[in-house]
């Protein structure tokens, strides 16, 4: 697949702001915002292409030939800059924006727009945003800034407020798996279906999901959460054996197991489940846990994977987690009768 692939998700949204354009009405600063798996960031970079092409075909889609096009998918088109967390850090910070005003101050390099994508926009940090919010109240003309987002509540609020809000949905189900399945090749629909319940039905965080390892772990790991919460598991040896495959995909994994046998629980065994594949297995490990706890502690992981976006040590956050959820499942064995 490649970058320049139209989502045919994206397609309401393409027209929307198409339409804008062509009515004299597109906003300076958008706000991308949805579900993550999407490829909101692509549509950010497809409409600066568009924006900076010379000869827009029909649609408002980008030529592709002109010097425009051609600069920007060498990757140096002057009038196009990307802000994101630089290498080792989770944030944005204010030296970055100042870095962009001064671009902005300078003149179009080609007479056309000036682009601008900031994602993730809420790791922007205070004195950032700040900055920002001074460029959004006085934006220079031709200036197009695109503020990518799957938690906009995270952005401030003054800076929202200055954006036009353009939101993502995710695709219907069916038409999610007709994108997904022919990308898939060597796997059935069957897993395509799978895939897209673990993504929470973004198809894009579905398709990143079959091109990893990971998922080769995914029933051991479940395996690690029924020792845990039988009590014959160690939590710090399988917190370290999660964060050398992926912290942040172990916490998701476990909130949906949780999630899923809280379902089963309380809706009975024939529920809904975001892991259908599982569901023998999620039965019998539920059975373990009482359902005070298991809330309990998919509170715990809703904190946790928070937390992980923020300058915490992710080791000590896993174990402090996996630790509280084998306690829970001690409190059970002490009080049978709840
Ligand atoms: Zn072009």
């Amino acid at each position: 697949m490649s970058e320049t692939d139209i989502l045919p998700w994206h397609e309401d949204n393409w027209r929307l702001l198409m339409d804008c354009l062509d009515a004299g009405r597109l906003a300076h600063a958008l706000m991308l915002t949805g579900p993550q798996g999407l490829g909101k960031g692509r549509f950010a970079r497809r409409l600066s292409q568009a924006l900076l092409c010379h000869k827009c075909g029909a649609g408002g889609e980008a030529c592709g030939q002109c010097q425009g096009c051609r600069l920007f998918q060498a990757g140096n088109h002057p009038d196009f800059l990307t802000l994101e967390p630089l290498d080792n850090k989770k944030v944005i910070g204010v030296d970055q924006v100042r870095e962009m005003t001064d671009f902005l101050s300078l003149k179009s390099q080609y007479g056309h727009y000036r682009c601008i994508r900031i994602m993730p926009a809420e790791r922007m940090n205070e004195n950032a945003a700040n900055s920002l919010l001074k460029t959004l109240e006085e934006p220079p003309a031709g200036t197009v800034l695109m503020l990518v987002t799957d938690r906009p509540a995270r952005v401030t609020a003054t800076l929202r407020s200055r954006c036009q809000k353009i939101t993502f949905g995710l695709p219907r189900r069916a038409s999610a798996l007709d994108w997904l399945a022919p990308r898939l090749p060597g796997r059935g629909r069957e897993e395509a279906e799978t895939l897209l319940a673990l993504a929470n039905g973004a198809p894009l965080a579905a398709l990143a999901l079959a091109g990893g390892e990971i998922l080769d772990h995914r029933r051991p790991m479940l395996e690690d959460v029924a020792l845990l919460f039988s009590r014959q598991g160690d939590p710090i040896a399988i917190a370290e054996k999660w964060l050398k495959l992926d912290a942040k995909a172990s916490l998701y994994w476990l909130y949906s197991w949780l999630v899923d046998m809280s379902r089963l629980k309380m809706a009975g065994p024939a529920s809904h489940l975001a892991n259908p594949d599982f569901r023998e297995d999620l039965l019998r490990i539920s059975e373990l846990i009482d359902t005070a706890d298991l809330l309990l502690n998919i509170s715990r992981i809703e904190k946790a994977i928070l937390q992980l976006e923020g300058q915490v040590n992710p080791q000590l956050l896993l174990e402090d987690l996996l630790i509280a959820c084998e306690v829970g499942s001690q409190n059970n064995e002490m009080n049978p009768a709840t």
